[in-house]
């Protein structure tokens, strides 16, 4: 069996359903293939922190302003997301807290402060007891803080779900069960192998966007170079219990993400294990005992899951956007830490390229371009 459409989209993830809604609402024919279920891969285990101004130390100045891109389209994504499909994504605004410990936290936030005000970043400097104003169940050992009201979060779960029901409301074919094998140009169209239960089919397609996180380079034969797709292991604990903050808290070592249900996340850990998703008993310690000196009610709450998900990352851990180096094949990855936030700006720009044929100056710092060259120079010794 041969099936057809204007684009072919390989992964449901965040970043493969994001795209593929925005294509499918600018009047393409899409398809979106996905080896298990939406939603598999890191996308539902994320936290859904929506915070560039935290992460702005260690992040290159384009991927910033990419962040600061996404979150100004965050509400736009969602209310589109939520009218298509009538299904709540999860968005909420009360801002993201720094909880200081110690002296040493307290010195690490007036460095980040220093950074987030060169680049015009808002952000209010706490008192311990301003902190406790504020989250009345935090340590009274909290020393002081940082409140940024422009970090949101969005539930990654209830995305995913809104995601899906937008996309097929707007017309987007979603393929479960189905795992593509081989991406290759032939007859001036990109053409898919697809492994199902029911055996093997082809699809063909004018465009195919390979958006299939972690496992790009595995199990998925493309024309693409290597360019060294690796899993990062990330374990979060959820916990369940009486409701103790309403802000996302956090500092170097540690976030608590509050969700509705009196849930709260803590996260997490950023291990170099391959493909291994198993819970470590060292992960959990590391994650409950920061968690404790933020906030010591935790120790009242149930564990009510340990979850493991894989960040896909290259090696600068920057997002690989763009056309890949064969007609008709595009990439949206190595979302690394940042998929969630990083969804609208990826869809947006990814869809005005596979659109218009013009490649978006928003996006290109993120070529695949460099990775090659990168590939090239270390070969040149
Ligand atoms: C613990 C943890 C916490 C995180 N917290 C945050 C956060 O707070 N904020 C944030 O912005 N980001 C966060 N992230 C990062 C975010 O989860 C990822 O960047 C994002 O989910 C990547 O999305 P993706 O769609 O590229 O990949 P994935 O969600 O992994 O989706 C890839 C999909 O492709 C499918 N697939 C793979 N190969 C094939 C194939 N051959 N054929 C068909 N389908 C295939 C898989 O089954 C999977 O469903 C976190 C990640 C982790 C692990």
């Amino acid at each position: 069996m041969t099936d057809v459409a204007d684009v072919a989209i390989v992964g449901g993830g965040v970043i493969g359903l994001s795209c593929a809604f925005e294509l499918a609402r600018r009047g393409k024919s899409v398809s979106v293939i996905e080896r298990e279920r939406p939603g598999f891969g890191a996308s539902t285990v994320a936290a859904g922190m929506l915070t560039p101004s935290f992460e702005v130390e260690l992040t290159p100045p384009a991927l910033v302003e990419l962040q600061l891109d996404s979150l100004r389209r965050y509400p736009q994504f969602v209310a589109e997301i939520e009218s298509a499909g009538g299904l709540s994504c999860g968005y909420r605004e009360e801002g993201t807290l720094w909880v200081s410990r110690h002296r040493d936290d307290e010195l690490e936030l007036e460095h980040l402060r220093k950074i987030q005000e060169d680049r015009g970043l808002p952000a209010r400097r706490l008192t311990g007891r301003e902190v406790r104003q504020i989250e009345p169940y935090v340590s009274p050992r909290a020393v002081g803080g940082l409140l940024v009201e422009s970090d949101h979060q969005v539930n990654s779960r209830t995305l995913m779900v809104a995601l899906q029901a937008a996309c097929e409301a707007v017309g987007v074919a979603i393929r479960v069960g189905a795992g593509v094998t081989t991406v290759e140009r032939t007859q001036g169209r990109v053409e898919l192998a697809i492994e199902e239960e029911s055996g093997v089919s082809t699809l063909c397609a004018d465009q195919v966007l390979l958006a299939a996180g972690v496992w790009l380079e595995d199990g998925l034969v493309t024309p693409l170079p290597t360019i060294g797709m690796r899993p990062i292991k990330g374990q979060i604990v959820h916990l369940k219990g009486q409701r103790l903050a309403d802000h996302v808290l956090r500092n170097s070592d540690i976030y608590i993400v509050p969700r509705s249900g009196g849930e709260l996340l803590l996260g997490a850990t950023e291990e170099e294990q391959g493909f291994d998703l198993r819970p470590t008993a060292g992960g959990t310690l590391d994650l409950l005992r920061y968690a404790f000196e933020i906030l010591p009610g935790i120790y009242d709450l149930y564990v009510s899951e340990i979850d493991v998900g894989l960040r896909p990352a290259v090696t600068d851990h920057q997002p690989v956007l763009g056309p890949a180096n064969v007609e008709g094949i595009y990439i949206a990855g190595g979302h690394y830490r940042g998929g969630v936030i990083l969804a609208p700006s990826t869809a947006y720009w990814m869809a005005e390229l596979m659109t218009t044929g013009r490649a978006p100056e928003q996006i290109a710092s993120f070529g695949i371009e460099r990775l090659l060259a990168e590939r090239l120079q270390e070969a040149a010794g």
